[in-house]
Order: C-alpha cells, then structure tokens, then sequence
C-alpha cells in the first residue's frame, strides 16, 4: 500500500513503551516523554498527520509495527543490525550507552561486568541491555536462573530496589533519571555506542525519508535543542 497517495496514506500512528524515562512515561495518566514531544515536533515538518500514539510493552513494538497495527516506532529504539533485517530507522537522534544501576545503599559496588558475577541480574525484555546480559553474563559469569527478564523497566527498578536483583543493565539517560527520583545509582557504564532512531516498515521509504529530513529541520530550527534541554536539563 505503499504506493498509493490516498489521503488516508498519510494519516500515522506511533507506537511506544512507555517507563522509560524521560523518553516515554505516564504522568497523571498522560503519555509524556521526549521521543513523545520530538516524533510530535518532526512529524509536523512533514506532510504526514499523527492520529494518535498507542502503548505497548518493549518486545511488542516490532511485531506491532510489522502487522500494520502502528506506522512507527518512537521508543528509544536502538538502531541495529538484527533489528534492521525486520524493519527500518530513520537518522538516529540520540546517543546511549549501557548503565550499570544497583541499590544505593552502597552494599554492593560493582566496578566491572566480572564484579557481577553470582549476582541476580535484570533487564527489560527484547532490549539492547538483556543482550548484553545474554552475551557477557550468561552462561559465564552468571546462571541462566540468574538472569531475570521484565516487561518494563519500571518493574525491574522495583525489584532492584526490593533486593531481588543486584543490578539492572539500562540505558544510561533513562538510569540517571531512576536514580534522580529512587534510591538506585549507576555505578559504572558499559560502552556500546547505541543510537535511536524510529522505526518505520521496511517498505515505508517516504515515511523512513520525511522522519529523517524533519529530524535535519528541528536540530536546525532550534527545537530539538529546546527539547533537550526541557527534558535532560542539557
Ligand atoms: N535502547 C534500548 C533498546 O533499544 C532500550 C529501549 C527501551 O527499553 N525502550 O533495546
């Protein structure tokens, strides 16, 4: 259906996950973020109409976009080759790498990813960070059992704060905001170089190409400066 110019065509719906702040949360309710307020901000410099945001869990996101149940993916999406043989991105608007987050009561205090070893781990399901789990920790420095897997990030904080885990592997901007507003602290950052971007169908070229000359058009025009600074305080 790509190719048609229908009216309809150029109606989209984004999708996200939210508990990952300050990219996407709820507050009083309300869906807010930074990736909520940019893909907003973006998609107004192109000629495409945002019908309305609907909210999944993390591991959702691609089958949803996939089955045409959304036309893009605003969620801190790390753009990478196992996820670009299923979908597309547009140019990537922001920069991560990997935070180390235990309980700041200071009893544990891991200064490398062999510190971890033995030690209950967690991270969200389908992310970037359980993959590092799974590659570094799994099967050498931790069991099987000793990874636990959550829905959402939120749930995995929680549990580190109920000392069922001693450390969840997350993306740094979204540690330093759990560790602004509960007793978590990164400890150290595991490098990985992550970018986002949005995800978009492997057949959308024209949505794939408007996303990324609206991102060029809002780094130019100051917004997205503006939006930085609203929501990281940068
Ligand atoms: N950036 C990470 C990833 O792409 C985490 C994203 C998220 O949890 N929303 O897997």
């Amino acid at each position: 259906d790509s190719g048609s110019n229908g009216e309809d065509e150029q109606t989209i719906t984004a999708g996200t996950a939210p508990g990952f702040p300050p990219f996407e949360m709820k507050e009083g309710g309300e869906l807010v973020g930074f990736d909520i307020d940019l893909l907003e901000a973006v998609v107004e410099q192109t000629e495409y109409t945002l019908s309305g945001w609907e909210e999944f869990e993390f591991d959702s996101l691609t089958p949803a976009l996939v089955n045409d149940n959304i036309d893009v993916i605003a969620a801190g999406m790390t753009i990478n080759d196992d996820r670009d043989e299923t979908i597309d991105f547009s140019e990537p608007y922001y920069s991560s790498d990997q935070a180390i987050v235990v309980r700041s009561d200071g009893d544990f205090s891991p200064g490398s990813l062999s510190d971890l070893a033995d030690h209950p781990i967690g991270a969200q399901k389908g992310t970037t960070g359980e993959e590092e789990v799974q590659s570094e920790l799994v099967g050498d420095e931790i069991t099987e059992s000793q990874y636990n897997a959550y829905d959402n990030y939120v749930l995995a904080i929680q549990d580190l704060q109920n000392g069922n885990v001693d450390a969840v592997v997350i993306d740094v901007p979204v540690a330093n905001t759990f560790a602004a507003n509960r007793p978590v602290e990164v400890e150290f950052v595991y490098e990985t170089g992550e970018k986002f971007g949005f995800g978009v169908r492997e057949d959308d070229d024209a949505l794939q190409t408007a996303l990324s000359e609206g991102l060029s058009t809002v780094r130019e025009d100051g917004t997205y400066e503006e939006l930085t600074q609203k929501w990281f305080g940068e």
